[in-house]
């Protein structure tokens, strides 16, 4: 067996109601909160009284949208301005990401495209940043146990990582209870976000012992529980879904991804669509496209064997082959109503930028074989 690691959000507590307990953690942090939301920050107003009522200040920062580099800049002259000395995100990944590059910043000099990998300078944050806590309110990311902060430029037109062992958030608060008014659209592109952070890690080049017991979990409640929770939620199945979140988030911080996140991150930069949503058309034709590339190599059985079990945990059917599981994914995206990627927004003339793009995305480092810019064109085209 070779030699591996695992890293994770110094504390993870998991439970319906477990944000109460964000005032009494924040306060062990510091006592003059930045606290980052979504653009609706009276959903959760009460938690925030909270927070408030236990510290001696708090400010707030509103993301509205996937977040971009000038954003998080703003985020951190404000957190500058008000002396911040613990940093809160409740909200969904967008809301979180901005808070753990924000926190990040705080703690050193420098501006954000100095650490960006692909389009900046990719180089190591020196130095811890303010203690971070983050608590989600989708059932998607899993950004609240990861290392990265994924980050627009809408300069490059591209969604790239800010990566340390630094941006890891102190705590991780992951209630359910947040999530329960969720909207079905965002539902289902952050549980099919989910979906895949359990899928790709678990055939991953860089799957270890681990990960797979966390994959294996995960895929089994994503699996019995991503149709009911669209179509009629009820506490088990948002339950089964922040689960299969938080094992996606350290399935991938541990074993990282595939070709399905190495498009996702351009494609992300050049339409305005959910990322969950862009993953899930992906999902279906990147697992054939890979089966196929593996048939092709002389012997691809450990590969082979992985795909089969995905087969079985997704349809609960002990026999299942893999081909079973490539429909169980394929109907399953249809009954959550997930659009074509020409819906989305993507034209025909983007697609050559695309495949050269996400052939530098470090996601594709850990897909389980090498795809070629022939493949990988063959992969949008059957998502078009
Ligand atoms: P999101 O945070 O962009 O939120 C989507 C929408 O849901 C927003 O309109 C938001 O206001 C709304 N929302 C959030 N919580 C709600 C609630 N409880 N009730 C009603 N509406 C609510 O979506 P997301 O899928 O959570 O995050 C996507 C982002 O996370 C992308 O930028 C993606 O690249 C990133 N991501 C990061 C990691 C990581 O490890 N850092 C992993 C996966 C994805």
């Amino acid at each position: 067996m070779t030699e591996f690691g695992f890293v994770s959000a110094g504390r993870i507590i998991f439970g319906p109601g477990v944000s109460r307990r964000l005032p009494g953690i924040s306060s062990e942090f510091g006592s003059r909160a930045l606290v980052v939301t979504g653009a609706n920050p009276d959903r959760f107003a009460d938690r925030l009284e909270e927070v408030a009522g236990a510290l001696d200040s708090l400010s707030t920062f509103e993301v509205d949208s996937e977040p971009s580099i000038e954003l998080i800049e703003k985020g951190v002259s404000r957190g500058r301005d008000a002396g911040s000395d613990v940093v809160i995100a409740l909200g969904g990944g967008s809301v979180i990401d901005a808070g753990k590059a924000i926190a990040g910043l705080l703690g050193n000099a420098g501006k954000l495209i100095d650490y960006l990998e692909v389009i900046g300078g990719a180089q190591p944050l020196p130095k811890p940043g303010l203690p971070f806590i983050a608590a989600p309110t989708t059932a998607g990311t899993g950004s609240e146990v990861t290392k990265n902060a994924v980050v627009y430029s809408p300069l490059h037109r591209v969604k790239v990582s800010f990566r340390s062992p630094y941006l890891i958030p102190r705590v991780a608060l992951v209630d359910p209870e947040l999530t329960y008014l969720l909207p079905p659209g965002i539902t289902a592109a952050s549980g099919l976000d989910a979906l895949t952070q359990v899928l790709e890690p678990f055939v991953s080049r860089f799957a270890n012992p681990l990960t797979d017991g966390i994959c294996r979990e995960g895929l089994t409640r994503a699996a019995r529980s991503i149709r009911r929770v669209y179509s009629d939620p009820d506490n088990t199945s948002r339950e089964d879904m922040s689960l299969a979140s938080l094992f996606g988030g350290l399935a991938l911080a541990n074993a990282g991804l595939g070709a399905v996140h190495g498009l996702a991150g351009p494609l992300g930069g050049l339409i305005k669509a959910p990322h969950g949503s862009i993953c899930a058309c992906l999902l279906p034709h990147v697992a054939a496209e890979n089966l196929r590339a593996l048939k092709s190599l002389p012997d691809a059985s450990v590969q082979l064997a992985r795909f089969r079990e995905v087969a079985q945990l997704l349809t609960g059917q002990p026999d299942a082959q893999i081909e079973e599981g490539l429909n169980w994914l394929i109907e399953t995206c249809e009954m959550l109503r997930i659009p074509r990627l020409s819906e989305l927004g993507l034209t025909r003339a983007e697609i050559p930028a695309l495949v050269e793009q996400s052939l530098k995305a470090s996601s594709m480092k850990g897909n389980p074989v090498d795809l070629t810019a022939d493949d990988l064109a063959t992969i949008v085209d059957a998502a078009f």
